[in-house]
């Protein structure tokens, strides 16, 4: 009778634990993790037979409890599953005579399924979360991509109508030194400003494109010659690894070159002396691969989310629109391509840019 009863004690404190599991699990939130699990290691270990003797640890990749002391005969485990895969493990302790009870290893196990659920709705709410920015971040370039196609159509005209007129009155005033010279003004900005109006362009994808098959090589080659001049001026060195001479796929040339380009004069720019960029080229069975690194400073936390985005940028007001990477994002969408973004281990960054071949 009296086994019977603390038999009894002993069902009731697992329920308890149980219930109190359940209750803490349904109203975790991911910033409260590790106070859920402190919490629900402390009612595990009351749930136990000799909570005294009793220590318990859970360990999962996101959050883990340590067992205060270890000084144990007995050790149970738990797998915790998420997605049916093994992530994690609740370790229950006991320093005493006797093992443990086959029911408390069904409590353990109980304990460790509803850690899992807890670790998998977190996993679903951060992927939607995720998913959610994503769209954000489509439908702002997309929207973004529409406007300024607008303004850069609209713009396109009065600027061939001021460099027009401004060359016209060049001839007229070819005498004054001191028009002429004004006159060069408004051409050089003039200029500046199309090719503003072009980037837009480029990234509102509303230029023509002709896609052919093109060999990557070449275009890696005909860039570093006509970027010679500014390694030079930054003092900066390049190195080119190429897997094959012919990196064949089917692009705009001119596109292929301006993502080349970009990419190659963001290195540059944040390049320190005697800084090293290195271009590398390969090729899958369908995919063409080009990475540029560099041992700049490499990019913070905002500036890996936002890089692609239009007019982010950290340059100093005149040396950068924020245009070249969205613009460069566009061209590769349009090719249905990927271009992503990493800090390197040691320093700097790497892009690496993914063209399907056909
Ligand atoms: P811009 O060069 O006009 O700023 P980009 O779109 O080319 O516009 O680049 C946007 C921003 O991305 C830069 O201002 C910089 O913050 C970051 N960035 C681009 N390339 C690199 C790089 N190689 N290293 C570090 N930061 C970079």
């Amino acid at each position: 009778m009296k086994n019977t009863g603390k038999e009894l004690e002993e069902r009731i404190k697992e329920l308890t634990c149980l219930y109190e599991v359940s209750s803490i699990i349904g109203n975790t939130e991911v910033s409260q993790l590790h106070e859920s699990f402190n919490a629900i290691a402390l009612s595990l270990k009351k749930g136990f037979q000799y909570p005294d003797q009793t220590e318990i640890a859970i360990e999962t990749p996101i959050c883990s409890v340590e067992a205060k002391q270890i000084n144990d005969t007995f050790q149970l485990t738990s797998e915790i599953q998420v997605f049916n895969e093994q992530k994690g493990c609740i370790i229950a302790y006991l320093n005493g005579e006797t093992s443990f009870l086959i029911e408390e290893k069904q409590l353990l196990d109980n304990v460790a399924l509803k850690i899992g659920n807890l670790l998998e709705r977190i996993e679903i709410q951060q992927n939607e979360a995720s998913l959610k920015r994503q769209m954000e971040r489509v439908d702002r370039l997309g929207i973004l991509g529409e406007i300024t196609a607008g303004i850069a159509h609209e713009l396109n005209t009065p600027l061939a109508n001021i460099l027009g007129f401004a060359e016209l009155l060049k001839d007229e005033f070819h005498e004054d030194k001191h028009i002429l010279q004004d006159l060069d003004k408004i051409i050089e900005n003039a200029i500046f400003s199309r090719e503003v109006v072009k980037k837009l362009m480029f990234f509102a994808c509303e230029m023509p494109q002709e896609m052919q098959m093109v060999n990557l090589v070449p275009s890696i080659k005909n860039s570093l010659s006509l970027l010679d001049a500014s390694f030079k001026k930054a003092g900066v060195k390049y190195i080119v690894k190429l897997d094959d001479d012919k990196l064949i796929l089917r692009a705009d040339t001119i596109q292929l070159t301006q993502i080349i380009f970009n990419l190659i004069i963001n290195a540059i720019y944040f390049s320190p002396k005697d800084g090293l960029v290195t271009i590398e080229a390969s090729q899958t069975k369908n995919h063409i691969i080009l990475k540029i690194s560099d041992e700049g400073p490499g990019l913070s936390e905002e500036a890996l989310e936002k890089v692609f985005q239009p007019f982010f940028t950290t340059k100093p007001t005149g040396d950068g629109s924020g245009l070249g990477l969205s613009v460069v994002h566009g061209i590769i969408s349009s090719h249905k391509g990927l271009i992503a973004v990493e800090n390197n281990k040691s320093k700097g960054a790497t892009f690496t840019v993914t063209l399907p071949k056909s």
